[in-house]
């Protein structure tokens, strides 16, 4: 039996139009639905997978029918054919007929039982009859497809005319609402701009509608041709007359109009820099990640979340960027090449749409709705269809195809000599880039610079971060990102001073303006006066000569007053890390992030190439130990070649860490295959992350011991008893840490993670910066629970989130009764120093108090006050 799979943007519409179908012949025909995306804020939309899902499961040899809405249902459908196996792909017919009429036509044909070909023909011509009663002739479906808009001179064409009162005339936001809007009905709408004079153009194209340089009172024609024209015209009206959720403002009068200059709003942890006077254009700029326009701001303070200590002073740079070049080519299979364009093109929306979600957090819903922009943009029909036959037609590749396209969009906005439209073209050329980076294996761009510098930025990505050479960049300063998120920690590595989560207005800043930056206070100050220079260097050269006299001592044993000897050892993420660790007095290693040998390139990193690396830090560490984690992708630390992190609502709550590995054997055997040859001589363990059940621990164990038998067989040696840990950084794994303990050799604690979950609190969000505290009681008492299970099973327990590196909780830590301490190695002499300030007595009597505290503030205040006394 033929299946037929509805596909839409909304859940509650196919299941509306299965269930009109099934209907018609009682549930004979199997029907499947797509729609909808697991995102319960953003409910919208549609997913390739679930498509593939949908047709699989009514897949036979008959056939299967797909009937799609609008805009990226095609794409998803279209992606979902390319991951059915060839065969089953000739069998599956993607139909352009209405959704409703064309379901129905559909289902009444199968069960009839025509063949696949009837059966669309059927659907294709189910808008007839409804013409037919209505006395409307229907547009030829070859205009659907066409560039050159035409209206149909037989039918009675609706139009409206309208005049545009909102003050900023169609600017990115208003017209990304025109055209989503227009794309939502099945008739064709066209739009003029009278007062220009311009050609009628496609309302469902975001390129076209911008290019009519619509500004305020100018006079707008809308025509709407088809089935649902009225209701169209209705809806778009309906968008004018409410000035597209825009204040409204009379277009003749000649008053400000203040609801349109708010700017993006402070942090909440931020204080912000003051929007000029009179400054009426803020409203225009697109969120930051898309535009670096230079504003004047009154200099000022700005404070942020403290990232990593340390003062720097420089003139600012902002990150951009580089652009992709490209080689145009003739191509011999020019399908596969429309398709790599397409899956490009449906990863770029995803990076989009992550972004999208992540602005919408900081700077509020209203403005990061310019990013439907950027989306739609990605979704453009006109665009779509140029790229397609260049691509088809002329047997362009992928790249220059859409190269081609972009720059002419790019032309015909700067052929209207419009200045405001720059920003359009920004973000034009922002999607262009992005696309092509993708189409290129998402080669990540690199930050580099000439000149000493203080980076500005809306966020850096970690692998952004670990490219950066520091002594170029002096400092970090960016609007989004909290002091756990794995750029922080980066940051602190490289010993970058870094102030997150500042006002956005700092992107505004020209290039070349001089900063001042204290990581440590998370304070930066723009053009910072004299006296402001004074107090810095006075802090600067305190900082250095504290720093000094630690590393004098930092070869030492940590020992408290009382004799009892703490392990410090180091947090790395590669080879250079473990020199400036072992320099630095580390003891060992006690966790190597391997994920960053996965960041930074286009496909998974070899068993040889990991060998090599293994070994050499294992050859620097010279006999001290060496953990080794394996790959914990996702979170924040998204690897877009083996799709992880990118198509998740949740990303720190889904495929991550060994959830990832578990489902993706041959990356995680190719791993442990590594890591066991490099046990052979040195002292290695292996660490697995994001252990929530004794289940992943089982079974992670049951691979490598399959890879072991491997190795055996073939003779390889390794290290026979190399022991095997787990992070405790679940809360699950805290709770059933007792369980947990019966199976590995140690526990690592991962507070980093831990007051994440613990907190509910997204560690890379500085809106919630303040929750994710690791110092707070509640996040505490989980740590202490877990070293109480470790020390009740026998097994060694360590500590290697962020907070083994903060002094002020170092006498918490080691009254909790930890003996070993991993942290970033910027940090060891000063935590070693520490601990020899304290002795074991005075830390659990810390403890005991710190535990029954209320919030994360008491136990910093009776820290101070217990280890300090004030005088
Ligand atoms: C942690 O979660 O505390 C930890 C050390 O791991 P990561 O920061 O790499 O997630
Ligand atoms: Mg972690």
């Amino acid at each position: 039996m033929i299946g037929i799979v509805i596909v839409s943007h909304s859940k509650q519409l196919a299941l509306g139009v299965r269930e009109l179908a099934a209907q018609m012949d009682h549930g004979q025909v199997p029907i499947a639905v797509a729609a909808g995306i697991e995102d319960p804020e953003n409910p919208l939309g549609t997913d390739p997978i679930q498509v593939y899902e949908a047709i699989a499961s009514v897949f036979s040899d008959d056939g299967v029918l797909v009937l799609m809405d609008l805009g990226s249902a095609l794409l998803s459908a279209e992606m979902a054919i390319e991951f059915l196996p060839e065969a089953q792909q000739q069998k599956v017919y993607l139909c352009e007929a209405p959704l409703v009429e064309g379901a129905i036509a559909a289902v009444v044909a199968a069960a009839a039982g025509r063949d696949i070909h009837q059966v669309m023909a059927e659907a294709r011509g189910a808008l007839q009859a409804k013409a037919t009663q209505l006395g409307v002739v229907n547009r030829p479906s070859s205009v659907v497809n066409s560039n050159t808009p035409t209206t149909n001179g037989e039918s009675p064409t609706p139009e409206i005319r309208l005049i545009v009162s909102n003050r900023l005339g169609l600017h990115a936001r208003p017209a990304a609402q025109f055209v989503a809007t227009a794309a939502r009905f099945q008739s064709q709408i066209l739009v003029q701009n009278l007062t220009k004079n311009t050609e009628l153009v496609r309302g469902d194209s975001i390129n076209q509608v911008t290019t009519l340089g619509v500004r305020q009172g100018h006079e707008l024609m809308i025509t709407a041709t088809g089935s649902d024209a009225n209701e169209a015209l209705a809806a778009l009206q309906a968008l004018f007359a409410n000035n597209f959720g825009e204040a409204a403002r009379s277009c003749c009068s000649n008053k400000e109009e203040p609801a349109l200059k708010t700017g993006f709003p402070s942090q909440a942890t931020g204080v912000g820099l003051p929007n000029p006077e009179g400054e009426d254009n803020v409203a225009l700029n697109s969120p930051p990640a898309f535009h670096h326009k230079v504003t004047p701001v009154t200099h000022g303070e700005l404070l942020g979340i403290a990232a990593s200590a340390g003062v720097a002073i420089a003139p600012i740079v902002h990150y951009q960027p580089t652009h992709i070049l490209i080689k145009e080519y003739h191509v011999d299979y020019p399908d596969a090449e429309w398709q790599r364009l397409q899956a490009a093109i449906h990863t770029a929306r995803q990076e989009i749409q992550a972004v999208f979600s992540q602005a919408s957090i900081q700077i509020g819903d209203a403005e990061a709705a310019i990013f439907d922009a950027q989306l739609l943009f990605l979704e453009d029909p006109v665009l779509l269809e140029a790229a397609k036959e260049r691509i088809l037609e002329h047997h362009l590749n992928a790249e220059a195809a859409w190269q081609a396209v972009v720059d002419e969009v790019v032309t015909s906005y700067h052929t209207l000599e419009d200045s405001s439209l720059q920003e359009r073209v920004d973000d034009v050329v922002d999607v262009g880039q992005r696309v092509l980076r993708l189409l290129a294996g998402n080669a990540p761009a690199k930050v580099h610079l000439d000149e000493p510098a203080i980076l500005v930025a809306t966020d850096l990505t970690p692998s952004d971060t670990a490219g950066l050479d520091p002594t170029k960049v002096l400092g970090i300063c960016t609007t989004s990102g909290s002091a756990t998120s794995h750029s922080a920690i980066i940051a602190r590595t490289l010993g970058i001073p870094a102030v997150l989560g500042v006002d956005a207005q700092v992107l505004h800043l020209a290039d070349g303006t001089v900063m001042a930056l204290d990581g440590e206070s998370g304070r930066a100050w723009v053009e910072p006066e004299s006296h402001i220079l004074d107090l810095l260097a006075a802090k600067q050269s305190a900082w250095q000569t504290a720093q000094q006299q630690a590393l004098a001592t930092a070869h030492q044993p940590a020992i408290t007053r009382d004799g009892r000897q703490v392990s410090v050892f180091a947090n790395i993420g590669n080879i250079s890390d473990v020199q400036v660790a072992v320099a630095s007095g580390a003891q060992g290693v006690g966790l190597l992030r391997t994920e960053f040998l996965y960041l930074e390139r286009t496909n998974a990193p070899t068993e040889e190439e990991q060998l090599e690396v293994y070994q050499a830090i294992a050859q620097v560490l010279d006999h001290r130990p060496l953990i080794i984690r394996t790959l914990d992708v996702g979170g924040d630390k998204p690897l877009p070649y083996l799709r992880v992190g990118l198509r998740e609502a949740n990303p720190f709550l889904g495929s991550r860490g060994i959830r990832f590995c578990l489902d993706n054997l041959d990356l995680f055997k190719t791993q442990l295959r590594a890591i066991l040859r490099a046990s052979v001589v040195h002292q290695i363990k292996i660490m697995l992350p994001m252990i929530a059940t004794v289940t992943e621990v089982r079974a992670a164990k049951t691979i490598l011991g399959e890879v072991q038998a491997e190795l055996n067989q073939a003779g390889i040696p390794f290290d026979v008893a190399m022991k095997v840990g787990i992070m405790v950084e679940v809360p699950s794994a805290v709770a059933i840490a007792d369980q947990l303990a019966a199976e590995v050799d140690f526990f690592s604690i991962g507070t980093n993670d831990l007051s994440q979950y613990v907190m509910a609190s997204d560690r890379t969000n500085p809106r919630v910066a303040n929750l994710v505290d690791a110092l707070h009681p509640a996040v505490l008492r989980m740590v202490q629970q877990a070293i109480q299970a470790a020390n009740a099973a026998g097994i060694s327990v360590g500590l290697c989130g962020e907070l083994a590196a903060d002094t002020l909780a170092t006498p918490i830590l080691l009254g909790l009764g930890l003996d070993e301490l991993s942290v970033n190695p910027q940090s060891i002499a000063g935590v070693k120093q520490a601990i020899a300030r304290l002795s074991i007595v005075e830390c659990e009597a810390i403890v005991a108090s710190a535990l029954q505290q209320d919030s994360a503030v008491h136990v910093r205040e009776l820290i101070s006050t217990s280890v300090n006394p004030p005088a």
